[in-house]
């Protein structure tokens, strides 16, 4: 049978659904995005997580997940927010639309997605991770959260009675009943926008341009924290034009202090015929930005750039240092004012967070193990999954490898006794050549290489030839398999 008609374990098991009306006919109607797909007895809406069963709707992907990562806050395009903050990333199944050049489809496109590559997580189980690892922040992320409302709202209110924060990254292609309840639960928005214009909404995204910014605006109005992105993808979407008019929209609806991210595209699922975006167009657009009255204009997956840090607009001190997914916050007190000339600025900032309870049993440099892994082209960070066959909880140490920092300790994350956790290293500096992953007895590591930020990898460094270093190895062999 075709992998795209096959029925999985992970689909059997369901949980009642939100948002949506019954018909006469047994059909029902999903109102949680504006697709609004009126679906059959027995069959799944667009989206393939949601089906009708009985004439009720009920949700396929409750509690289903890829690994729960630990990544910083910057990862999600979020830069004004409690910089260099590590969050708990957690993505599920399916999308409301299908982008042809989605950097996720192994996990959007719920057809692609294998038993194998599910992990089940209750509620209690997410925020007792990012307790018990002092994470401060939850990111509903990857595929797009929108499709795992249910599991969303009960982990997310969970996570705020524990006084957590939580974040929503997403296309936001939601009706706006959806995004009254988020606005419950939710603190953050990281909001990809495709394009400004309808049609390439349509054609390229399967979605629609105005419930998007209708959306938006409404989690706007209510006082949540929100940061627009937008992926310009070569030749598609990333003309002066594009620029100019999505500029003009952030600064007319939601005002000149919303930070605004151009993001570099890499070649995926259906989108290989093209190359990255040219670093000159994603830099003419933040021109763009700026020259509109964007204040705080960023470009994404790019390195060795300035326009990924932070500088006080009134006078001109650096306020955030960053190097890819790395955050230093330089220049500001801790009531979020400039250093320099003491002016309010318009990012929050979050308290240290409590030290962990773990119990960490220490290990003799003599006896850890390493793998090194080496960065190539623009694949700048890995996935380390870990595994512990340990009797006591350790802590795994990242190092930098090569460079003036050779050595340095860049990360130290604690793994708990028969358990697994997944987090990201990523370059720290440009003289990095990788980085070594020191390991104590009993404690495994797959890498997994990350294709820019908030994609999430299911092949292992190993599996992967390394034939190319701009485009993730699962997609060129998509290509082949459709010319085959
Ligand atoms: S979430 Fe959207 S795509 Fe999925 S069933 Fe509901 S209306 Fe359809």
């Amino acid at each position: 049978m075709p992998k795209d008609q096959q029925q999985w374990s992970w689909q059997q098991d369901t949980h009642p659904a939100v948002l949506y009306s019954s018909r006469p006919d047994g059909t029902v109607q999903c109102h949680l995005s504006p697709r609004n797909c009126v679906i059959r007895p027995g069959a799944v809406g667009f989206c393939r997580v949601r089906a009708n069963r009985g004439g009720e709707l009920v949700t396929l992907n409750y509690g289903k997940s890829v690994a729960m990562t630990e990544e910083t806050i910057e990862t999600e395009a979020v830069y004004h927010y409690a910089p260099g903050a590590r969050i708990l990333s957690m993505g599920n199944i399916g999308c409301m639309m299908n982008c042809d050049y989605c950097h996720n489809w192994q996990t959007s496109q719920a057809r692609f997605v294998e038993d194998q590559s599910v992990h089940y997580y209750t509620p209690e189980q997410v925020v007792q991770s990012a307790l018990e690892r002092g994470i401060q922040v939850i990111s509903w992320t990857y595929n797009d959260p929108v499709v795992w409302h249910e599991f969303v709202l009960d982990t997310a209110r969970l996570a705020r009675e524990h006084g957590l924060v939580n974040l929503f990254k997403s296309a936001f292609y939601i009706s706006l009943e959806g995004a009254k309840e988020l606005c419950e639960v939710i603190d953050i928005f990281s909001i990809s926008l495709k394009s400004m214009d309808p049609t390439f909404y349509k054609r390229v995204t399967k979605g629609q341009l105005q419930p998007v910014l209708d959306a938006t605006a409404y989690v706007f109005d209510r006082g949540k924290h929100v940061e627009v992105s937008s992926l310009l993808v070569t030749d598609a979407n990333d003309t002066e034009g594009d620029a100019r008019k999505l500029s003009r929209w952030v600064l007319d609806r939601l005002g000149p202090d919303v930070p605004v991210h151009f993001v570099r595209f890499h070649p995926d699922y259906k989108y290989t015929h093209v190359d990255r975006t040219p670093v000159e167009r994603l830099e003419r657009a933040r021109e763009i930005a700026l020259e509109e009255g964007v204040r705080y204009c960023y470009l994404g997956n790019v390195y060795d750039n300035e326009a990924t840090n932070s500088y006080c607009p009134h006078c001109g001190l650096l306020v955030v240092e960053r190097y890819g997914l790395i955050a230093s916050p330089v220049g500001l007190t801790g009531e979020a004012h400039c250093q320099g000339c003491a002016k309010p600025l318009p990012f929050r900032l979050l308290a240290a967070p409590d030290n962990t309870a773990l119990d960490i049993l220490d290990v003799d440099a003599a006896d850890l193990h390493h793998i090194e892994h080496e960065w190539r082209g623009d694949v700048k960070a890995v996935h380390v999954e870990l595994s512990s066959e340990a009797s006591a909880a350790h802590e795994v140490t990242v190092r930098v490898l090569g460079g003036a920092s050779h050595g340095r300790e860049v990360k130290r994350v604690p793994i708990l006794p028969g358990s697994q956790y997944r987090f990201i290293a990523c370059k720290s500096a440009s003289d990095d050549r990788g980085v070594s992953v020191q390991l104590p007895p009993g404690v495994h590591a797959n890498l997994y290489e990350v294709y820019d930020r908030a994609h999430f990898p299911i092949s292992t460094v190993l599996e992967i030839q390394h034939s190319s270093d701009a485009v993730p190895e699962a997609a060129i062999r998509l290509q082949e398999t459709r010319r085959a």
